[in-house]
């Protein structure tokens, strides 16, 4: 493990073009499960158990908004959360000139939260919400202190979370930073991500630099691809690096 942190570091160190992939593990440490591993809900009405992922699909959301947003509100928004030694690392490296950006699939603003600036959010973020019928955002308060369904004070229209849900599509400007950042790195660290979640296995091929380094919990389709494997907890691996960089 000591091995591993300090060929890390010495990646690191000897990179000028980074760019960080992460998944749910990355906001683990912050208190933030993956919602992926919740038990769904129950839904007295209708006699069936909704998985996580039907309740965050966009068929969901439109059918049933009340439910949609009772699971939202429990299992998809921190507000109490902070950044961890993952989020404040990758902030000084971006600082340092050494990180170009990060790609994350999570939704809670914590690299922001750090003082990341380039930050591509895949599946959008909870923070921003917007009027489905006259555009107004609103932010996390909002949408929590709102009762059943958030609605739009200025017309009446539903408030949705800026969150790519199931079944809807990704930003293409979005996909095209990521995309366009990941083909100009040097160094590729994917952290606390299985890859098993659309886009990020294919996101991953764009990537033609020197170091691929993956840190993740549990192995992953990519291990042997890799130049570097850490199966370690994110914030732990971070938290050594920020002490040697
Ligand atoms: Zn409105």
């Amino acid at each position: 493990m000591e091995n591993k942190i300090a060929k890390l570091t010495e990646i690191i160190r000897d990179s000028n073009n980074i760019v960080f992939f992460g998944g749910a593990g990355c906001s683990c440490e912050s208190g933030i499960p993956d919602f992926r591993s919740s038990n769904g809900l129950w839904n007295e009405k209708l006699k069936i158990k909704f998985t996580p992922e039907q309740l965050v699909s966009h068929t969901f959301f439109m059918k049933y908004p009340e439910e949609f947003f009772k699971f939202y509100k429990d299992k998809l928004i921190y507000p109490e959360a902070k950044p961890n030694a993952a989020h404040i690392t990758l902030a000084k490296l971006e600082k340092m000139g050494k990180l170009k950006a990060i790609v994350t699939q999570n939704i809670d603003g914590l690299h922001q939260a750090a003082g990341s600036k380039i930050v591509y959010e895949l599946h959008g973020s909870v923070l921003r919400n917007y009027c489905m019928k006259c555009g107004t955002f609103y932010d996390e308060k909002f949408i929590l202190e709102a009762k059943e369904i958030p609605t739009c004070p200025k017309c009446g229209g539903t408030v949705k979370p800026d969150v790519v849900l199931y079944e809807e599509g990704l930003d293409d400007n979005i996909i095209r930073g990521a995309v366009d950042a990941i083909s100009k790195a040097d160094t590729l660290i994917i952290g606390g991500t299985s890859l098993v979640v659309y886009p990020a296995a294919g996101l991953i091929n764009y990537f033609k630099g020197k170091n691929l380094i993956l840190i993740n919990k549990s192995t992953t389709f990519a291990d042997n691809k890799a130049d570097l494997v850490i199966n370690d907890s994110i914030g732990k691996v971070f938290n050594e690096v920020m002490k040697l960089i």
